[in-house]
């Protein structure tokens, strides 16, 4: 498995241009070109801390270059049945939902909109270069995690088991049971199905007092490819993660103390797990909460790409140099991992059950 860890500063919002950046990401240092994020120490202003990453996107990186840079070349390797995952890690404000997500103008798009669009049209090259032999349907789930529990965007709120879906092993992968999967043809439902499923999730917070910073939210795209041999399955997922601040410093009463204890578990155990697969450990607690069970990372043979997502403002100095610290020690992973060459040296046979990719026989008509 690879693990891509790429950093992206916001920039500032209207309402914070005369505020103090502290956040140095221009990526480049005594005029040569460097991938570090630069942060001083709040201990003593006249040192500062640099963290390497695999790629560092400054203020002004448009939504475009995100995606063309960081998403789109995975493309070929999920049709050819390796998983895909990417996840938008960081401070409540720093701009997961916008990457993730983004805004409604064609520009603005981010990166979920532009996988389906790309998968879309690889998936039409695809049939089209099979001679009509192969074709190509897509599927779509979306969930949440909040407080541990996991529920299903696509069912409204009040049809909602409290206690949430259950989860269990299958093939060495996590699944959600009973979570549901809906066709979507083309954009067009791709966008309708989304926009009703995030509703979902503002109605549901009401119900469950969750604000969609608390909740971690996954969106799985399954491609299924079908020829006379069998179905060839593998999945895009996308994950908004809810926010890694340290909410012990920021809130009080006892509701906001259960979900904060069960994000900063949650995000703690990826830390863990993140720090033990670049040890290169046997056992990685991926287990130890639903999220990272989910995520599976270190234990698919997929391509991971973790966005680090930064505000560059001075309030956010502590929490910013947190964050900074989890994600770059992630990035020992795929050092690891390009040393050996595991993910782009055997591209999977077609039709072979690849990484997390489940070979299904077709059933005799
Ligand atoms: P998060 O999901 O991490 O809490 P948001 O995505 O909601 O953060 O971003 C917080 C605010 O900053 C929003 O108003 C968003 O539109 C804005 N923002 C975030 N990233 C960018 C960016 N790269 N360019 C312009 N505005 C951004
Ligand atoms: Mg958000």
């Amino acid at each position: 498995m690879s693990v891509r860890v790429v950093a992206r500063l916001r920039p500032l919002l209207d309402k914070e241009l005369d505020k103090d950046i502290i956040v140095d990401a221009t990526g480049e240092k005594d005029g040569k070109p460097s991938s570090m994020v630069r942060i001083p120490n709040p201990k003593n202003e006249a040192e500062e801390f640099s963290f390497a990453f695999n790629g560092v996107y400054d203020m002004p990186t448009p939504q475009e270059e995100i995606f063309t840079n960081e998403v789109a070349p995975h493309l070929k390797s999920l049709f050819q049945g390796l998983d895909v995952t990417i996840f938008a890690y960081g401070v409540t404000g720093t701009g997961k939902t916008h990457t993730m997500r983004g805004g409604m103008k064609l520009s603005e798009r981010g990166v979920i909109p532009r996988l389906l669009s790309g998968i879309y049209r690889r998936g039409r090259k695809v049939a089209k270069d099979s001679g009509g032999e192969t074709s190509v349907s897509i599927t779509l789930s979306y969930y949440e995690i909040y407080n541990d529990k996991v529920y299903d965007l696509f069912e409204a709120p009040e049809k909602r088991s409290l206690a949430g879906l259950p989860l269990r092993e299958k093939d060495g992968k996590t699944i959600v049971v009973g979570l549901s999967e809906h066709a979507c043809d083309d954009l067009k439902d791709f966008e309708k199905l989304y926009i009703e499923a995030n509703n979902n999730r503002s109605t549901a917070g009401t119900k469950l007092n969750a604000q969609s910073s608390r909740s971690h939210a996954i969106l799985m795209v399954k491609v299924h490819q079908t020829d006379s041999e069998g179905t060839l399955t593998s999945t895009a997922s996308a994950i908004d993660l809810a926010g890694s601040e340290d909410n012990r410093r920021t809130e009080n009463g006892k509701e906001r103390m259960v979900e904060s204890a069960s994000i900063n578990k949650s995000l703690f155990v990826l830390s863990q797990c993140i720090d033990a697969i670049g040890r290169g450990d046997k056992r990685i607690p991926y287990r130890e909460s639903k999220m990272t069970r989910i995520l599976s990372l270190g234990q698919n043979n997929g391509i991971t790409i973790m966005i680090l997502n930064l505000a560059p403002l001075r309030s956010y100095h502590l929490d910013t140099l947190s964050s900074l610290n989890v994600s770059s020690r992630a990035k020992r992973i795929e050092v690891r991992e390009i040393e050996n060459e595991v993910v782009f040296t055997q591209p999977p046979r077609k039709g072979a059950p690849v990484g997390g990719a489940t070979l299904q026989q077709r059933q005799p008509l």
